[in-house]
């Protein structure tokens, strides 16, 4: 029989703690919790905490890298920090100093809680007598099942449950019925448009690690595309064709998907601004200012490739 205390396939590192107080002997998750060594109290969706991500990783005896493809959301921050940024957030020897990552404007990136597969969750049930929390539901910009395909179950239909901290969950609903209310009705993301789909996609290849890009790679093709280089950027020259790129990235997407990532998002006299979306970062590599959060880069990615497409068409 598989041993239910090691991470079963794709299980999200932090719901596995859910999953592990679930089965285990304490009545207080807190007490799960110290007994990890776990520094996070709220342990919520697809956010990075590498201080209790390397904690886990050494109390269940797997390097942070090997963790990082299936059970983490630590491959993301590839494609939106530099090396040297990296290390910082990376380096063992100083976790008990390891900085909290933070976006830039991450107040405007629109949280999503805990999120399950009712097809996962009876496959999962059946295999391992237990369900579990998936890393691929986890991801922001994720909201369909990579396996299933169907769409994920944020919340449920009667009453206002959802999964914001595992506390109110530990594992996904088994038997899909609302630990609240018994209902059987659940509800996911109710808008998900193309683009949407095919930022899912680029999220999805991000943290799998499978997307054969780095943050310097992205914001090269950025600058490329704007038409300005490290000399213009240096020389504050190209505000004007930064700009038009702003306003061809915010008029792509539009309102309706602007809304479903970011909550400052400035509609005015039909003339769009989103300053989580738009800002340096997405180009100037020596920016010294936060990151930017990984979903603006799988946004980035969509709208090139739409951009060299029409490109080809016109040529
Ligand atoms: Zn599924
Ligand atoms: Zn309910």
């Amino acid at each position: 029989m598989r041993n239910l205390y090691t991470l079963l396939p794709n299980e999200d590192l932090m719901g596995f703690v859910g999953r592990i107080h679930y089965l285990g002997p304490f009545q207080a998750f807190e007490d799960t919790r110290q007994r990890l060594g776990l520094t996070t109290r709220l342990l919520k969706a697809g956010e990075v905490t590498y201080k209790d991500e390397y904690k886990l990783s050494q109390l269940l005896g797997y390097s942070l890298e090997s963790l990082a493809s299936k059970h983490t959301s630590r491959n993301l921050l590839h494609y939106c920090m530099t090396q040297d940024e990296l290390n910082k957030f990376s380096d063992p020897s100083a976790t008990n100093k390891m900085p909290k990552i933070t976006f830039f404007d991450s107040k405007s990136v629109v949280k999503l809680p805990w999120r399950w597969c009712p097809e996962c969750v009876e496959a999962d049930v059946a295999e391992f007598g237990c369900s579990y929390y998936h890393r691929n539901h986890q991801l922001l910009g994720v909201h369909t099942c990579y396996k299933h395909g169907c769409l994920l179950y944020s919340e449920c239909k009667h009453c206002d449950f959802r999964i914001d901290t595992i506390k109110q969950a530990y594992v996904p609903p088994v038997d899909n019925k609302c630990p609240c209310c018994g209902s059987t009705e659940f509800l996911g993301q109710d808008y998900i448009s193309d683009k949407m789909h095919q930022v899912e996609s680029y999220v999805l290849l991000m943290a799998e690690g499978k997307l054969d890009l780095n943050f310097e790679r992205i914001a090269a093709s950025v600058c490329e595309h704007i038409g300005i280089n490290e000399q213009s950027i240096l020389a504050r020259t190209g505000g004007k064709s930064v700009r038009a790129f702003n306003r061809g990235m915010l008029n792509f997407f539009g309102i309706e998907d602007l809304n479903q990532y970011f909550s400052f998002v400035i509609d005015y006299k039909d003339k769009l601004k989103c300053r989580t979306l738009c800002n340096s970062r997405t180009y100037d590599i020596r920016y010294k200012y936060t990151p930017a959060h990984p979903v603006v880069y799988a946004m980035l990615l969509v709208y090139l490739d739409h951009h060299h497409e029409s490109q080809l068409l016109a040529a």
